[in-house]
């Protein structure tokens, strides 16, 4: 913890966590060098590419696939993929049917070791109400038209179930193997605001 000077221009958010960091170390409560550890493992270390992997092997591998859906966090951890945020993974499938979409409406709840650390826009609260109350016109301005006879689940994390979405896998890319289709699945398909496009 760096004694920071406090710029006026800085998040009210950012000077809040910066002292409520400081009170909880000084009180011995955290250990300020395990925060910045966590952190920065979350956002340098683990990204989306975690997800993007276990979307390529569930797309190859119909028996992988068989346990990611009846399991997700038993799956995933097949790969090494657990720790905080990563319990109670439930994996959604989109379909000709069905899109699905994720959202944490109290606050950010996220995959963290299949996603890494939530995008800016997924704890927006514009998008938190939003993707509820008018999920197929936010996707649209979100650059995703959902086909209208498309049904559209949204699904609320929290704690106790954190919502992964396994996006369909695009036609043409039956040559691929896993490597090469993990390079296609976005953090965004895998929230369910995108398609995977080959
Ligand atoms: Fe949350």
């Amino acid at each position: 913890m760096t004694a920071n000077p406090l710029p006026e221009n800085r998040a009210p958010a950012a000077i809040r966590t910066e002292a409520l960091e400081a009170i909880l170390t000084e009180k011995g409560l955290v250990n300020a060098g395990g925060i910045d550890g966590l952190i920065n493992r979350f956002v340098n270390d683990v990204g989306p590419m975690n997800g993007a992997r276990v979307v390529a092997k569930a797309w190859a591998d119909p028996e992988f696939k068989e346990r990611l859906m009846s399991d997700g966090t038993a799956a995933v951890g097949e790969f090494g993929f657990s720790g905080p945020q990563g319990e109670h993974i439930v994996v959604v499938e989109n379909s000709d049917d069905t899109h699905n979409v994720v959202v944490c409406t109290l606050c950010s709840c996220y995959p963290w070791p299949l996603l890494g650390l939530p995008p800016n826009w997924y704890k927006d609260p514009a998008y938190r109400s939003r993707v509820v109350r008018e999920p197929r016109k936010l996707l649209g301005e979100m650059g995703l038209d959902v086909a209208p006879e498309k049904d559209i689940t949204v699904w609320d994390s929290s704690a106790e179930n954190r919502y992964f979405v396994l996006p369909q896998r695009p036609a043409g890319t039956e040559d691929l193997d896993e490597e090469q289709l993990a390079a296609l699945v976005t953090r965004e398909a895998m929230v369910g605001v995108a398609v995977v496009q080959a």
